[in-house]
């Protein structure tokens, strides 16, 4: 499987459970990994693929000027 394109995380050990959400297609988990990049997957018949990927928040990241704030 593939890593995490932030800080190389294998994306099979996903560092911490958010959530999931039963779907028609499958179950749907958030993940977050160690470099705080929250991940979509989604589980179909034993297969997990990736659906979308957030970027890390950290203050190495281009701060935003409008003053949005993650608070975690
Ligand atoms: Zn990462």
């Amino acid at each position: 499987m593939s890593d995490c394109p932030y800080c190389g995380w294998p994306d099979d050990e996903p560092v911490r459970n958010l959530s999931e959400h039963p779907t028609g297609d499958g179950v749907l988990f958030w993940t977050r990994c160690a470099c705080g990049s929250v991940q979509a997957r989604v589980l179909t018949g034993g297969t997990v693929r990736i659906v979308t990927r957030g970027k890390p928040a950290g203050p190495r990241t281009a701060a935003p000027r409008t003053g949005t704030r993650v608070d975690c």
